[in-house]
């Protein structure tokens, strides 16, 4: 038996039914309703403001009904209504984005994973704590910028949305950097960068074993980021400030990657010392998680942050990806969420796996 991270009454609801899988109507959702489906489980979509036209355009992933707010800080005022209908909330990035980590960590309904993961996620400084203490090798950081000796990026705290960066090629190129509010400086990685896509299983025993369970690789992307990505073709960084335009990582889209296969060692190590520290931290991470780091031209993986929930760059597997189809055919990290909740409720663990 494994950690226990959710108490009987919040499991209370679920006693004897399906659960029914729920999350708000964007970013990863029709995937996750999609998954939910395969594996014979009924679905709610929250929609903000009115039910996203578009879906009815997708009736494979569209979710079984909808229920409806004004505002996402409407949901914990949902929670009477979502208990009754045995919901179990899983949370993407935007859910949780827009909700804020506080709020989402007190929501009175069940939560897919640990959700004492968002105080170790939604904070820099904490994520680092957890990352570097797993040995886990990330960008070097500056404390001051008489000590930068190469390129670097500068973030501000809460950078959102990809916007709040400044990049510098060298310390004098820093010089000219104005400060708006509080910041850290850290090394800019030259290299090419993955966004790698695990599950944690605590209730598996087969596979790549970590912890009690296990580790498996669904899938990996690269993000196209506006306006970064195309900047290049207009030239000289100095130039671009000068004519006031600014680099920006506004995440558009997601583009398939593989990694050489010599390089997944590498990974699958990371990904679970990130795993093994965590159940140490706080009882462990749980589902989906992404890796996300910079290759170097020496082969070193610096992970610059990681992602503890579905990430959109797995909506490009809806129907497998070139790794997850390794461990069953056409599976995806929303199904792969389904069919834990399925497991776990059969194995009576869903404590294991629910907040
Ligand atoms: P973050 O908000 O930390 O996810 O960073 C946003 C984007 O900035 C990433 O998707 C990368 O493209 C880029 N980035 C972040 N940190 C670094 C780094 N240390 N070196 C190079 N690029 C980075």
């Amino acid at each position: 038996m494994g950690i226990p991270l959710a108490s009987a009454a919040r499991l209370a609801p679920l006693e004897g039914r399906a659960p029914t899988v729920t999350t708000v109507c964007s970013h990863s959702s029709l995937q996750i309703f999609h998954g939910a489906r395969a594996e014979g489980l009924p679905t709610i979509g929250i929609a903000v403001g009115r039910p996203p036209r578009f879906y009815d355009a997708f009736p494979r992933g569209r979710p079984d009904r909808f229920l409806t707010v004004d505002h996402v800080s409407g949901v914990p005022a949902l929670a009477d209504r979502l208990r009754e209908a045995g919901a179990v909330i899983v949370p993407h990035g935007s859910f949780v984005e827009y909700l804020g980590a506080e709020a989402f960590a007190k929501l009175e309904v069940p939560v897919f994973g640990n959700r004492a993961v968002l105080a170790w996620e939604s904070d820099r400084r904490k994520e680092r704590e957890w990352l570097e203490s797993a040995g886990v090798e990330m960008p070097a950081r500056y404390e001051e910028a008489s000590q930068v000796d190469g390129p670097v990026i500068v973030k501000y705290y809460g950078a959102k949305g990809g916007k709040g960066f400044y990049l510098a090629k060298n310390r004098e190129a820093l010089a000219d950097f104005r400060p708006t509010g509080p910041y850290v400086i850290q090394e800019y990685v030259l290299g090419t960068r993955y966004y790698v896509h695990f599950f944690y299983s605590p209730i598996s025993d087969r596979g790549y074993r970590v912890g009690h369970g296990s580790l498996e690789l669904l899938g990996m992307d690269r993000r196209d980021e506006a306006n970064i990505d195309e900047l290049y073709k207009l030239g000289a960084q100095e130039e671009l400030l000068r004519a006031g335009i600014r680099p920006t990582f506004v995440v558009t889209g997601n583009v398939p990657v593989v990694l050489r296969e010599s390089l997944l060692e590498k990974t699958f190590e990371v990904a679970a010392r990130i795993v093994e520290r965590s159940i140490e931290l706080f009882g462990g991470m749980v589902g989906p998680f992404c890796v996300e780091g910079i290759m170097t031209e020496d082969l070193r993986f610096k992970v610059f942050e990681i992602s503890t929930r579905i990430v959109a760059g797995t909506n490009l597997y809806i129907s497998g990806s070139p790794y997850s189809d390794l461990v069953e055919p056409g599976l995806s990290t929303g199904r792969r969420i389904a069919q834990e909740i399925v497991r776990a409720q059969a194995q009576g663990r869903l404590s294991e796996v629910l907040s």
